[in-house]
């Protein structure tokens, strides 16, 4: 969840290069009319239909991905001289990967096209995804790091439910944000942060009590703790990204009285 500036090799030089080899030039009008599209929208799904290559011509397509996507260019939008702070997409801190916006089984001539390539984590590119590009209804969608200008600002947060020993908790939307975008956000995240997700989650409010003891002593009123929760937080996001999953998590125990509450109570019932 961050915008990024295009990457290098963004632009019809990859189409015009592979459509100078043997055999491909014929595909080269309706593939650049694909990829001004595919510009023109931002990668939007709900803006965009699949080019209309099919056999041979979609299997090549596709397949370029395959003998391209593991070195040269496109290695180096996976791997970028200067480390992303979190996945760009999910805000975790697993390993990199890289995602197609517009999966290539749908949209073959979108394979190799740089725009298309979103540095992704390998728990984004995992099943629970699986070939989801967008909602069932306008706007759900993902955000798209590279277009969507506005993913550079504070995006999520968890939402606790109400009985916080049964822990349950789902991600959404800044109420901050315009009613589209949380849209767009709420898809986003309740589509990207699965298991790996829900699990850090119960690891980090487990170790929370604990942790801000050590801060702020074993009787903290309220004010002490929302200050050290607010640094918690600042320290997240300058070390993680805005975005992060320790973010967006501290985000929401602030945005919750009832959390903090809960915490305080927690402090007083760990042993000394
Ligand atoms: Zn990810």
């Amino acid at each position: 969840m961050k915008h990024l500036p295009l990457p290098p090799g963004a632009g019809d030089g990859v189409i015009l290069r592979q459509c100078g080899k043997l055999g491909w030039g014929g595909r080269r009008s309706l593939w650049l009319a694909a990829a001004a599209r595919y510009h023109k929208v931002g990668g939007n799904p709900w803006r965009i239909k699949p080019a209309g290559f099919t056999g041979a011509d979609a299997t090549a397509l596709s397949g370029l991905y395959d003998s391209r996507g593991s070195s040269g260019p496109i290695a180096r939008i996976r791997r970028p001289a200067t480390p992303f702070q979190s996945c760009p997409m999910c805000g975790s801190l697993g390993g990199r990967s890289l995602d197609h916006a517009l999966p290539r089984s749908l949209f073959p001539e979108f394979s190799i096209l740089h725009e298309n390539l979103v540095p992704a984590c390998t728990m984004c590119n995992s099943d629970e995804k699986g070939r989801t590009y967008r909602g069932v209804r306008r706007p759900d969608r993902f955000i798209h790091p590279y277009y969507d200008r506005w993913a550079s600002r504070a995006l999520w947060r968890i939402q606790f439910e109400p009985d916080l020993d049964m822990l349950q908790f789902t991600p959404v939307s800044l109420p901050t944000l315009a009613h589209r975008r949380r849209r767009i956000v709420d898809f986003h995240v309740q589509k990207l942060l699965g298991k790996e997700w829900r699990d850090s989650v119960r690891r980090e409010w487990g170790a929370l009590p604990a942790k801000l003891r050590r801060r702020v002593g074993a009787s903290p009123n309220v004010v002490a703790m929302r200050d050290e929760l607010k640094i918690r937080l600042q320290d997240a996001i300058d070390c993680y990204g805005i975005n992060c999953w320790d973010a967006g998590f501290l985000r929401g125990v602030l945005a919750n009285p009832a959390v903090v509450t809960e915490l305080i109570l927690r402090i007083h019932a760990l042993p000394a």
